[in-house]
């Protein structure tokens, strides 16, 4: 059966970034075990996690057990409730999401969260009826090893000019690396990259870089872009 689904490796896929700026919906990562699921980010709207959740069937997915967050902006948590399990994120993401909560969301409110009155959304009135940020659950400081069937998955803290509770999430038997938002500012007008985050990143035993908003990255197309910013910063 076909599937809006894009396999990374073996045991990673993804459910990709939207190309249009304005609906602002980065990739969600499936990594697959031996008898459980595990997600990379929640989507940006209970309606993806919807669409989602009736892709994983096609990949013949093992029951959902976790979502991690890469760091707490909606577009990577808002999707979580209809998911229905636990959530694993950096200490900091927790007060970041406590205080989102205390926000009455819907469209325009996030179209001015946003800064952006063009912003696409694909909530419906009965989405925003039941909508809650859901809390993370299970809080790390700087590193944690989860283990599923026979994968290791390694979350690490990396803070950084994206976004305090940045982490970044690596599959090491299968040398990808979810990378969420972390290397470059919120707003790309508000500064440079972080070249050195980058660089550190690039060095590590990994083939398949996942960024948040970009297509999937090999290796050698990161130090591309870490010797292009630089040539272009004058570094
Ligand atoms: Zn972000």
């Amino acid at each position: 059966m076909s599937t809006p689904l894009v396999q990374i490796s073996q045991h990673v896929w993804i459910w990709p970034h939207h190309a249009d700026v304005d609906r602002v919906q980065s990739a969600v990562g499936i990594i697959v075990g031996e008898a459980e699921t595990v997600l990379v980010d929640a989507g940006n709207s209970p309606q993806l996690a919807r669409k989602i959740l009736s892709s994983l069937g096609t990949i013949n997915a093992p029951p959902l057990t976790h979502i991690i967050y890469t760091h707490h902006h909606w577009d990577h948590v808002f999707g979580a409730h209809p998911f229905g399990v636990p959530v694993v994120a950096h200490e900091q993401c927790l007060p970041l999401l406590e205080a989102m909560r205390q926000k009455r969301w819907g469209d325009e409110v996030l179209r001015i969260h946003e800064r952006n009155p063009n912003l696409k959304l694909d909530f419906t009135a009965s989405d925003w009826a039941d909508f809650r940020i859901v809390l993370p659950e299970t809080l790390f400081s700087q590193q944690v090893t989860m283990t599923l069937g026979g994968l290791t998955l390694e979350l690490r803290h990396v803070g950084g000019v994206h976004a305090a509770d940045s982490i970044v999430v690596k599959v090491v038997e299968d040398q990808v690396m979810f990378l969420g938002d972390c290397y470059y500012p919120a707003n790309l007008t508000d500064g440079p990259i972080d070249t050195g985050m980058l660089t550190a990143l690039a060095n590590e035993p990994v083939q398949t870089y996942i960024d948040g908003h970009r297509k999937p990255m090999t290796k050698s197309k990161i130090e591309r872009i870490i010797r292009l910013y630089r040539k272009s910063a004058g570094i």
